[in-house]
């Protein structure tokens, strides 16, 4: 990514050169910390069609965005997923294109998306072993999310793994997801779980501190590698007898939200300064208007000057957001 300094900044000295873009709140799992009883449809609007999508993929690209996440919901069960990538991909300016899925249908679609200009994926896997996955995600079939793995590596992308920090991780799946590493080249994140409207009991009851993990990769020849300028909240670690990486994602920790880097679009075209803020700022209008893309680049400006310093989850307040996958994580 080159160097340079993006149009979009806030009052408190950060720069934004990063999107993660909603392209559906739909999901088919039903994570246990995320949409425990699945999706639930609720009257409201489209999600945004893809001529909206490359509108604000347009905007963001003009105020210096180079990176662009497509996240959910779970962004696979939107048909047209591969055109949204290619139209992310050939936007002058986006020089980064990655997904967030569940990977139900990496393996059948990854060719696809690699050709239409993918470079990364993030896969959300939370267990390695095929009964703790279902538990949690209420989905069986780890092994074909694991060969989706393997072919988007084949086709040279660029690997990352979500786990999501339980009570119980550490005993259970920290071992496993270490020994996997050893060979596989993924950088796997370990993100601690984050309070959310809907679930302060199921927080409450299996919250853990990422603080413990990093004791515990420390002790066993891990080293935490330097941040550099550009890098957003995860702490990275590498280990010299390893293919793989581990990155630490503490939303808990002291300045968390000074590296913060990005920006949020839900599907149905709101800009979420944070990912615990208010409801958003509805763009539609301004998309919907024909018009060259000015309003929306000037509205983008304008409101960035209303984020927050950082989040106020240590409060329990959790803004408006009730789950993920409103947003996408
Ligand atoms: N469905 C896709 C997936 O699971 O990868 C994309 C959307 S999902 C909301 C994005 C990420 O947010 C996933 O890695 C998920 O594990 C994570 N996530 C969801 N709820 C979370 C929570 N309460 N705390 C921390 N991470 C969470
Ligand atoms: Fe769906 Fe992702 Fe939420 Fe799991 S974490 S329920 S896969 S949106």
């Amino acid at each position: 990514m080159t160097h340079f300094e993006p149009a979009l900044r806030d009052r408190h000295g950060r720069r934004f050169s990063y999107l993660r873009l909603s392209i559906t709140d739909v999901c088919n799992f039903r994570c246990n910390y995320c949409l425990p009883d699945g999706y639930q449809k609720t009257a409201g609007p489209e999600p945004l069609q893809l001529a909206e999508i490359e509108q604000v993929i347009g905007s963001f690209a003009r105020l210096g965005t180079r990176k662009i996440r497509i996240t959910g919901g779970e962004p696979s069960v939107r048909r047209d997923v591969t055109d949204v990538i290619r139209v992310a991909a050939n936007t002058p300016g986006i020089e980064q294109v990655a997904i967030t899925t569940n990977g139900y249908k990496l393996a059948a679609l990854v060719d696809d998306w690699a050709a239409a200009g993918l470079q990364q994926v993030n896969l959300s896997i939370d267990s390695l072993d095929a009964q703790r996955f279902e538990d949690i995600t209420g989905y069986k079939h780890l092994d074909r999310i694991l060969a989706g793995l393997d072919r988007a590596l084949e086709l040279g992308l660029k690997v990352k793994v979500n786990a999501v920090l339980l009570k119980g991780f550490q005993q259970n799946e920290l071992g496993e997801f270490l020994d996997w590493v050893k060979h596989k080249p993924v950088a796997v994140r370990f993100i601690e779980l984050m309070q959310t409207g809907d679930q302060p009991v199921f927080f409450s009851e299996n919250h853990v501190r990422a603080e413990a993990i990093r004791q515990q990769l420390i002790d066993s020849g891990w080293s935490e590698k330097a941040r550099g300028l550009h890098d957003g909240p995860a702490q990275e670690f590498e280990h010299p007898q390893y293919a793989g990486r581990i990155g630490l994602i503490a939303p808990y920790s002291k300045d968390f939200c000074s590296s913060c880097n990005r920006l949020r679009i839900s599907s149905m075209g709101k800009l979420h300064l944070c990912l615990f803020g208010d409801q958003g700022h509805d763009l539609r209008p301004l998309l919907q208007s024909q018009n060259d893309g000015s309003q929306l680049d000037q509205a983008l400006l304008s409101l960035l000057g209303m984020k927050t310093e950082t989040h106020y989850l240590h409060d329990g307040d959790t803004g408006a957001t009730r789950h993920f996958a409103m947003l996408g994580g």
